[in-house]
Formats: structure tokens, sequence, C-alpha cells
């Protein structure tokens, strides 16, 4: 461990200031060496994203992530400054981080100049090495690269003295990396001047051009439709990125569900009662998502965020506690009925290709919720199987649903259902009425689906009965 306090006690100690690239370079072949897990909670990216990340740090090229919204690409970007030294000396007090030997900035030259030896050290952490900022059309040059300091200026410094400069993100990330999410979305004149810093290593403020050799890892991100409409990004600022990585959404239901698990905030299991989520309904929840990716209805330029199916699970859980808690059962377990909170809650979450009433966008979530619940139902039934469900019902009984029903209601249906808990088996439930609750719900919602039985809605229940 190093703690060295001053420049001669740093470069007694043999410590070697290393650029940014070559920093991350190092670590990342230090990680590979070592066989780590380098994207650790990135999930699906395997065989795709991931090594084209790999090769790009160690190429030292800037990158760019291109992707629809939801997919993680704020993740790996912070994923990528966890591969920078876990500190680095600076010149100490100095805004933007100088390298104790070879600082850029006036002021520290000044005082390496006069301090020699004694210029003290400061030890600076991974996090205050990274800049990060939203582009929206209202970012301004100031914000990015920097603005002469009204302050300084009244302290009697000229405009043109580099010294009066208020430094902006660039320069606060100077050794380290910046990330600018949506780059498209960046005025022109900010482009103009982002591209300035980073090739031509000036900048220009109120007319003036200072040096300002800064070293900055740069990656950023944007939406891949936006990126390549001409004239949202000026070309030579394009050319700067020499990696264009193309993030995407889970490939399969799978990928997404273990997403679900790792993301979807359980609640914690002090309350009295136990959650539990079947798988049938965790693959539901994923299909919804699916489904709105390939809707033609659903805008397919923003995408469907894989955040709306870690709240859409979260939303199930919630509903499944409340009942749990009003009806004291020890464990919540989530059905069909408690979908209709889903359905309210992916509304507005999914934007229509044609910006509809309200009324459309219910209907359309309504459709795409019925086409998961069919599509999971038909991977675990083959509808002739259940003909003895159907026939049970065509001879007249009625069955009950709502998301307030104790589940012990729902063992009733073994009473007239023959084999009941065979036509549960394929879900591979645990035991317990809850279990049973849901399971049954679901075994009767495919089959109205698939149009063999009725379905009712009355008062905040629904009634299943026979179509004969
Ligand atoms: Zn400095």
């Amino acid at each position: 461990m190093n703690d060295s306090k001053t420049l001669g006690e740093l470069r007694a100690s043999g410590y070697r200031a290393l650029p940014v690239r070559l920093e991350l370079r190092k670590n990342l072949l230090a990680r590979l060496r070592r066989r780590e897990e380098l994207f650790p909670r990135i999930l699906g990216y395997e065989e795709t994203v991931i090594p084209a990340l790999e090769n790009a740090l160690l190429a030292g090229h800037d990158i760019i992530f291109l992707g629809e919204r939801g997919q993680a690409k704020s993740r790996l970007i912070r994923q990528v400054v966890e591969l920078l030294d876990e500190t680095v000396p600076a010149v100490a007090g100095c805004e933007i981080h100088d390298n104790p030997f070879d600082p850029i900035c006036r002021e520290c030259r000044e005082r390496a100049r006069a301090d020699g030896d004694r210029l003290p050290v400061a030890w600076i952490g991974r996090q205050e090495r990274f800049g990060e900022k939203l582009s929206t059309p209202d970012v301004t040059v100031a914000d990015l690269i920097g603005e002469i300091d009204p302050i300084k200026i009244a302290e009697g410094r000229y405009l043109a003295d580099e010294r009066a400069i208020h430094y902006g993100l660039i320069p606060r990330s100077h050794r380290g990396v910046f990330a600018v999410n949506e780059l498209p979305d960046l005025s022109e004149r900010v482009q103009v001047s982002l591209f300035n810093l980073l090739e031509e290593r000036d900048v220009q403020i109120k007319g003036y051009k200072i040096r300002l050799p800064l070293d900055v890892f740069v990656m950023a991100s944007a939406n891949p439709e936006d990126y390549t409409s001409r004239g949202r990004i000026i070309t030579p600022l394009k050319d700067r990125f020499q990696a264009q990585i193309r993030t995407h959404y889970p490939k399969t239901r799978e990928i997404e569900i273990q997403i679900m698990d790792q993301e979807c905030a359980y609640p914690p299991t002090n309350g009295g009662y136990q959650v539990a989520v079947p798988q049938f309904i965790k693959e539901i929840v994923s299909e919804l998502t699916f489904q709105g990716r390939k809707s033609p209805e659903v805008n397919q330029r923003s995408g469907v965020s894989v955040r709306l199916s870690i709240a859409n699970v979260e939303t199930l859980i919630a509903n499944a506690e409340k009942r749990a808690v009003r009806l004291g059962e020890a464990v919540a377990v989530p059905r069909i009925t408690d979908l209709d909170a889903v359905r309210r809650s992916t509304e507005g979450k999914i934007e229509m290709e044609y910006s509809g009433e309200e009324k459309a966008e219910g209907e359309l979530v309504d459709k795409i919720l019925r086409r998961a619940v069919k599509e999971v139902f038909q991977k675990y039934y083959r509808l002739e199987d259940l003909q003895p469900v159907v026939e049970a019902f065509n001879g007249g009984h009625v069955f009950v649903v709502s998301d307030h029903q104790p589940s012990m209601d729902y063992l009733k249906a073994a009473e007239f259902v023959p084999d009941l808990t065979r036509h549960l088996a394929p879900l591979a439930l645990e035991e317990g009425p809850p279990w049973i609750a849901s399971g049954v719900e679901f075994l009767l919602e495919g089959l109205f689906l698939n149009q063999k039985l009725f379905k009712q809605g009355v008062d905040h229940s629904f009634h299943f009965r026979g179509i004969k």
C-alpha cells in the first residue's frame, strides 16, 4: 500500500502513473489471468456484449453502446469504472486530479515548479474519477467543459488566464472515465466542443483557446435509431468512438427470469408470512414483456425494458402480500387475478406506436397480457388432457375466483373437478392452499382463453362456468 504524501516520496516508492487506458487494460488483463468474473450481475451478454467490451478495453477504444432502454448500459459503464485502480495519486487540491509527475493545469504546473519534490500528493478513489451526464438539449458547454468564473475574474484574473476557468464535468474526469448517456440529444454546439476537447485537446471559452491535454476514457450510449439518423451526431465525434457495441434484450425467457430474480426486491420474510412466486407466474410476467417487444402496436424504437418485468413481479408480490396479511395466510402466492394490478401498472410503461387515447392503451396491455398467459399455458398443457375439467363445468358447476378470496376456498374445486391434483402436477407447485389457489386460477384462465370455459366479471370476482 503506497501512502506517499509528496511527489518526492512517490518518486522514491517507484510508483509509475499510467494513462487511464493502460490502467484499465492492466487491470482487465490481471482479472482475465485470475479467471475472475469481469462483469458480475450482467446476465445474457456472455457471448455478445462482454467479448466486444473486453476487446474495446484491451484495444483502448472509446466505446459507444447502442441499445434501447433497459439494456444494462449504465450498469456496464459503472462496471468498467470498477476496473480502475482503487486509488491513484494526484496533486493535492487540484480540481482535475492532475498527475503529480505531469500536471496539466497552470496552477499545478506553477506549484510543481515552486515546490519540487515537496509537491503534496493526495490519493483519489475510483468514484472520484468517474463523471456521468445524461444528455438533454439544454446541457451546455459550461456543464461539460467549463466556463469563465466571474468570481475569479473579480479576484483579478484575466479572461485569457486558464485559472479563471470553472471546470466542467469532463476536465473533472481527467485521468478517469467520462460517460455520456443518450449522446444524440446533445446540441451540435456542445458536440463540437466535446470533440475539440477530446481530439484537439483544447477548449474554447468565450473565444479564448486554452490547451488542456486531458486523459479521459469516454463511453457513451445512444438509441440505435437516433445514432444512425442523419444530423443527430456530428461525424468527427462519431469517428471518435472506435468501438460500437450493440446491446440487446434477453434472448430467452429464462434469462429474463434470472434477471427478474436477481433484481426484484423480494420483501423481507419477517412479516409473519412468506412470499413465493410460482415459476409459471414468472414465465407469464416475462412473456408479457416479450410480447410487448414483438408487438407492432408497441413503439419498438424506445423498446420494452427489463425493468418492466422486474416492476411487474414486484407488483404481483405486493398484491399477494396484501391478501396474505388481510386473510392471515402464511404464504403469499401471486395468482392470475393479481395480474389485474400488473395490467394497470403496465399501462404507461410501454409506449404505443400511435399515441392513442388512454382506453386504447389499456386494451393493448390487456391483449398482450392475455397472449402471454395463453402462451405460457400452452407450454404446460394440452387441451385434450383437460377435457375432464371442461366436462365438469359443462355439468353445471360455477367456480368463483378473486384476488381477495381465501386460498382455502379453492380446495372446493377438487370436489367437482376429477383429478384436480393430477392436473396441477405439471406446474410443480409446493404444497398448501395458496399454491393450489394459484394453480387453479391458471388452469381456469387457460381454458377460458382457449374458449373452453365462460368467464364473467361479477363485482370484484370472476365466475367460471361451462360453455354448454
Ligand atoms: Zn491541477
